[in-house]
């Protein structure tokens, strides 16, 4: 395995780098985000790695990323170093040559649908390109690599079509560099000089300003002095000076009001691995016992793995502005997964590990205070900006919901942040707060349907007396809603109560009294020889045949007991195999 080799991309990664090269989209800059951000990842990863392992011998004293450019003729190179982590053979091979993410299938299904060019520009934002982003400004890709305490290095190149080419080398230095050969400029088609210190250095200030690491980049100081003797000529000299052109400063140490959105979204997209913009910005500052600093951002879409069982958390955490780990699920509860963001605390050991982590007193206080933090930003921006919480809730409301199910501490915030469908609106959300304001006064529990969808919902003879009496209805379709509301949570003192369950006698919520006892009896008695017959007929299929009030349309239907499982709930627990 050591000789040179061409191998194939996986069918999804062909067509998407095929999307790349041939890419309108017209944010081609972003590709030097992309490898700043992977360089400041390998960086920290390097640090920590030395940190954790003494016997690994590495010098860690300039840890930095390089810019270089090169122009001979019209070919021009641009190349970003770093002396991190690094990546060996099998590492390229599973991380460059292959789509990590998870999600493939999502993936091919948008490339499949993705006939024209224009929805291009809307599958990178989402899938979030990552190191392939470079095909949008080079036609050859070159990654020389050697990871940290490897003595062989490893050289990948690819032109971006159907395949690349893999070789070990011995010369490597230890880190990464990615060495583009830039297509030409084109500024019609959003192509700039990547070779001009000006154009880098303002990538640099608008994409990565707050790296923690120095990106340096060489650029050329001409001085000029006067001539010494009258007559004579002036000097010129041009050196080469190195400057460093961000100024790495820790957003989240940094106050709200200095911080631009801009720098807010650059940073989320580095953090996060992704190219949308956040939906919120939660900034938490916590002095005393516990220091700490958080920044923290709810995404606006929903990355592919957020109901996948091997799902990444989102938060990173540092001590004292030292990176310690990504994906720190110790710090939010499984139903916030979405939340993306840094955690900065002052008084943990640097090399405190997962295990450590589960039994810390101080990050279950960081937890339990960010959780409340990220639930009532949450009922906020339902007050005051209806539209982001809408798209909040329709991405990440199921997701939202499980907390009603697992976070017995904070359910009750939980459900007032919530959202519901409703026979009240085909479209519109209603809070609980919405429905209980509405209920008649005698009304004493919130009904709620729960089926696979609205539609089937809406079809349900469940619904007929209900919609005739006006009685408003929440219609909850989401699988988790089977499991919370059954869970004996109330709303201000209002149970939940099902009404494809029990005996439900609508005509005591009337104002007037319609409820005539001797109608009622005559019914009955006229009914029960059917019923009698009907409880023969249909044996152990059901417990009994009653007459019900809850019909208007419908000759008959079927309903549970009070504590019987719903039909939803029963194929929930047939799924898990229980
Ligand atoms: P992402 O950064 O979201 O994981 P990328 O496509 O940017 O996706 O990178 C894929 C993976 O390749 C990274 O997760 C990392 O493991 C590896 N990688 C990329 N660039 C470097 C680098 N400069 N040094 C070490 N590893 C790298
Ligand atoms: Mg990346």
């Amino acid at each position: 395995s050591t000789e040179s080799e061409v191998r194939e991309f996986q069918a999804e990664t062909r067509q998407l780098l095929d999307l790349m090269v041939h890419s309108i989209y017209s944010n081609k800059d972003s590709f030097l985000r992309e490898l700043i951000s992977n360089a400041s990842d390998a960086l920290d990863k390097l640090r920590l790695e030395s940190l954790l392992d003494k016997d690994l011998d590495v010098d860690t004293s300039d840890l930095h990323i390089t810019l270089d450019t090169e122009t001979d003729g019209d070919a021009r190179t641009l190349v970003v170093r770093d002396n991190g982590i690094g990546m060996s053979r099998e590492d390229v091979v599973d991380l460059i040559g292959t789509v990590a993410k998870s999600g493939t299938a999502e993936l091919r299904k948008k490339l499949a649908e993705a006939k024209d060019s224009s929805t291009t520009e809307e599958l990178i934002g989402q899938f979030g390109i990552g190191f392939y982003s470079t095909f949008m400004v080079a036609d050859t890709v070159t990654l020389i690599t050697r990871k940290a305490g490897e003595q062989t290095g490893t050289r990948w190149s690819s032109t971006g079509d159907g395949t690349y080419t893999i070789a070990d080398v011995d010369d490597a230095p230890q880190g990464t560099s990615v060495i583009l050969t830039l297509k030409p400029v084109d500024t019609e088609n959003h192509l700039h000089d990547y070779t001009d210190p000006a154009t880098l250095r303002s990538l640099v200030k608008k994409y990565s300003d707050f790296i923690g690491w120095p990106i340096r980049m060489d650029v050329e100081k001409t001085t000029t002095t006067p001539a010494e003797e009258e007559g004579g000529e002036p000097t010129t000299v041009t050196t080469v000076e190195t400057e460093t052109v961000n100024s790495m400063k820790a957003l989240w140490a940094r106050s709200r009001d200095e911080v631009s959105d801009e720098e807010y979204e650059e940073f989320y997209r580095h953090v996060g691995h992704a190219w949308d913009k956040p939906l919120e910005i939660i900034t938490l500052k916590a002095e005393g016992t516990f220091e700490y600093q958080a920044l923290l951002f709810i995404p606006t879409q929903a990355p592919f793995d957020l109901f996948m069982r091997e799902h990444n958390s989102g938060i990173h955490l540092y001590v004292k502005r030292v990176f310690i780990m990504d994906d720190c699920e110790e710090l939010m509860p499984e139903y916030l997964r979405f939340v993306k963001g840094v955690v900065d605390a002052a008084d943990l050991s640097l090399n405190v590990s997962r295990e450590i982590l589960q039994q810390d007193r101080q990050i279950r206080a960081i937890r339990r205070r960010l959780t409340k933090k990220v639930i009532s930003t949450i009922t906020e921006m339902r007050g005051s900006r209806a539209e982001d919480y809408q798209t909040f809730w329709s991405t990440f409301g199921r997701v939202f919901k499980e907390g009603l199910v697992n976070d017995f501490d904070n359910r009750d915030a939980v459900l007032k942040a919530s959202s519901f469908s409703s026979t009240q609106s085909e479209t519109d959300l209603v809070t609980l707060a919405d429905y209980v304001g509405r209920m008649p006064e005698k009304q004493d529990s919130i009904y709620y349907m729960t089926g696979e969808s609205r539609q089937q919902i809406e079809n349900s003879p469940h619904l007929e007396a209900f919609r005739a009496k006006g009685i408003e209805v929440l219609i909850l379709s989401d699988p988790v809603d089977e499991m919370w509301v059954t869970s004996g949570l109330e709303f201000e003192g209002k149970a939940f109560r099902s009404i494809a369950k029990g005996s439900v006698d609508l005509d005591e919520l009337d104002d007037a009294e319609t409820a005539d006892d001797a109608e009622d009896q005559a019914q009955a008695e006229e009914f029960e020889g059917l019923l009698g017959w009907l409880g023969e007929a249909l044996g152990d299929d059901i417990t009994e045949a009653r007459l019900s009030k809850r019909l208007t349309e419908s000759a008959a239907c079927l309903v549970g007991d009070d504590f019987s499982m719903s039909p939803q709930l029963e194929k929930l627990y047939r799924a898990s195999g229980q």
